[in-house]
């Protein structure tokens, strides 16, 4: 039990005993010794077939040969210079190139980050102050977007120490609704953009509807607002060029986070250069970080986005496939009614009969059978994000033998929650 008592150590030092709140589960998280492959090792002397993933960004799995060779390798030559590198110019070109509607990026250092530096580049370009969120989209934990957030924010929904005149200016509505949206907009002249997740990945799995994305697109066209997509998730998982790509639709700026990275910290910023060069120092929007364009995230970064190629794409989509229909035929044979979601590598059990279309239809899901589904995976060797409203990612790495064994222990975990 070398985990309790290291969380134990953890809950005097650390708040809570975790860096992040979403980390923590009862009775306690388990404590990472290594990773693999798709295999996850803790202290305990325990493997897990991950689909947790760091949340996201191992699109390639743990530590990948190319990766740390590349990494390692930079280290060596540094670890910050404080100057322009030759490696980000790269970087910004491999994304250039995956993303058309990004003519210039701004590497920053998490999604939180770059969320904030949108929205600010968005009201300083508009003039206008307000900005149009989803219930239960999260787009990191700064002031102007924790309002109805989801992920771990969940919790926590109306954070104490942001103050009224912040959130004053962020307005939530319901995903999947166009006349929310289109009479938010009717009233309110001052909202600078709609930011929005294409797919929510921070209550679950959510995909847009037909046409919603599209209607999002034109709505804020006529209106003069920017459309900001938060490709924190998406971007680089479900399409080279992400949510964009996916769904055909072009947004005004997008944000990254996660995969750009290549399993090390990272965001951007991204989008045409008549809206980049209002970024400081071309314009006079200010943004800045000390680590920015980090050479170590940038290496791995590239690394990352060259290995990603068509056929690459395929394979995950593949076995994305075969977890969705493995885990369909178990509930189809078992007479559950769950409600399946997910898209490309991305995967999510809803335990509720209802279709999981936004925030409030995603909250009918029975969190007592999640949580046993939960703990009955984690015995059996599996490793999901420890919460319901929380999304679960394949990578590379997984192998076809890692899939089965999985739909295995699903199937026995989920026939024990449901019994219990
Ligand atoms: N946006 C989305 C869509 C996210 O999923 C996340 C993190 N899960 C963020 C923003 C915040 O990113 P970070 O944790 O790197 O600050």
């Amino acid at each position: 039990m070398i985990s309790d008592d290291l969380f134990k150590e953890a809950l005097k030092v650390l708040p809570g005993g975790v860096s992040s709140p979403v980390r923590k589960f009862e009775p306690h998280p388990f404590f990472a010794k290594k990773g693999e492959g798709c295999i996850l090792y803790d202290v305990d002397g325990n493997r897990y077939i991950d689909y947790c993933l760091a949340y996201g960004p191992l699109i390639l799995g743990h530590a990948p040969e190319k990766i740390t060779s590349a990494v390692c390798e930079q280290i060596k030559k540094g670890s910050a210079y404080g100057t322009p590198t030759k490696a980000e110019l790269e970087l910004a070109k491999l994304v250039i190139e995956r993303v058309p509607s990004a003519e210039m990026i701004r590497f920053v250092n998490s999604g939180t980050e770059a969320t904030m530096a949108a929205i600010r580049l968005a009201r300083a370009f508009t003039g206008k102050d307000k900005i149009l969120k989803f219930e239960g989209a999260y787009h990191g934990a700064h002031d102007y977007v924790l309002v109805k957030p989801g992920s771990g924010a969940a919790a926590a929904p109306d954070s104490p120490g942001i103050p009224q005149d912040t959130t004053r200016n962020t307005i939530s509505a319901p995903f999947n609704d166009e006349e929310a949206v289109a009479s938010i907009i009717e009233e309110d002249d001052n909202i600078a953009a709609i930011l929005v997740e294409p797919v929510m990945a921070n209550i679950g799995c959510i995909e847009p509807e037909d046409g919603y994305l599209k209607f999002l697109r034109k709505i804020t066209s006529e209106n003069g607002i920017l459309l900001i997509f938060d490709e924190v998730i998406t971007g680089f998982r479900i399409a080279p060029g992400g949510a964009q790509e996916y769904y055909n639709i072009t947004a005004d700026l997008v944000t990254y986070g996660k995969i750009i990275g290549g399993g090390f910290p990272m965001g951007a910023l991204a989008g045409p250069r008549r809206l980049m060069e209002h970024i400081s120092p071309a314009g006079d929007v200010y943004q800045a970080g000390t680590f920015n364009g980090n050479p170590v995230s940038v290496t791995a970064g590239i690394t990352t986005l060259k290995e990603l190629t068509d056929d690459l794409y395929k394979e995950l989509n593949k076995k994305g496939e075969i977890i969705r229909k493995g885990i369909k035929d178990i509930l189809e044979d078992n007479n559950l009614e769950f409600y399946l979601a997910g898209l490309s590598s991305m995967f999510q059990i809803y335990f509720t009969q209802e279709k999981v279309k936004d925030y409030t239809s995603a909250k009918t899901a029975n969190l007592e059978i999640f949580k046993k589904y939960f703990h009955s995976l984690l015995k059996g060797g599996v490793f999901v994000p420890p919460s319901q409203f929380e999304c679960c990612f394949i990578s590379a790495a997984h192998r076809k033998e890692d899939l089965n064994m999985t739909l295995e222990v699903v199937e026995e975990s989920i026939k024990r929650a449901v019994k219990q």
